[in-house]
């Protein structure tokens, strides 16, 4: 099997760093120019039996109002629509307004995935089911991972999630 995955979410949610955890050692980096019609791949990571290619989408704008915000949500939601698993990335602990603002974006398909990040900065381990019922509350995610990305915790899970969805 093998698939495209986004990895999208607001500024400083950990995207980089998950991405680049998920890709690990086994890198097996294109050309930096290598694009699909709507994508920039990112990497490539290859297991025995899937190959995930993570992918960058356009960025997400917010300060333009008006017919600007509305053209650039449609190319931000044709790109979305063009990959087989959206990772929404959060912080633990902390929604905010950047994180609503995506979810009019993300398909409603059942291949996209809340994964909520820095999982070892969280003070009270037992405030999270309350922050993932909330957002679970908002957008029907077909699953919930929590991770940490900067100390690997929880990747395996979050890879087989995804591979599960290609
Ligand atoms: P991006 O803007 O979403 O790509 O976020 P980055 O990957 O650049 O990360 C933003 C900041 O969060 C950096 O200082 C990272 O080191 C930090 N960060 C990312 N993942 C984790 C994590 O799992 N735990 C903690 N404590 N910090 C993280
Ligand atoms: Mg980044």
């Amino acid at each position: 099997r093998c698939g495209f995955v986004a990895v999208v979410g607001r500024p400083n949610v950990g995207k980089s760093t998950l991405t680049n955890a998920l890709i690990g050692t086994k890198i097996s980096i294109v050309s930096r120019k290598a694009q699909t019609t709507r994508h920039r791949i990112h990497g490539v990571l290859t297991r025995e039996n899937e190959q995930f290619v993570f992918v960058d989408t356009p960025g997400f704008q917010t300060r333009h109002g008006g017919a600007m915000n509305r053209m650039m949500n449609r190319v931000v939601t044709q790109a979305l629509a063009d990959v087989d698993v959206v990772v929404h990335v959060v912080e633990a602990g902390k929604w905010s307004a950047g994180d609503a603002q995506l979810l009019p974006l993300l398909p409603k398909d059942g291949n996209t995935i809340l994964v909520v990040n820095k999982i070892d900065a969280l003070k009270n381990k037992n405030d999270m089911f309350s922050y993932v019922s909330k957002i679970m509350a908002q957008f029907p995610y077909s699953a919930v991972v929590p991770v940490s990305a900067l100390r690997g915790v929880q990747l395996e899970e979050l890879l087989n999630e995804i591979a599960a969805r290609l």
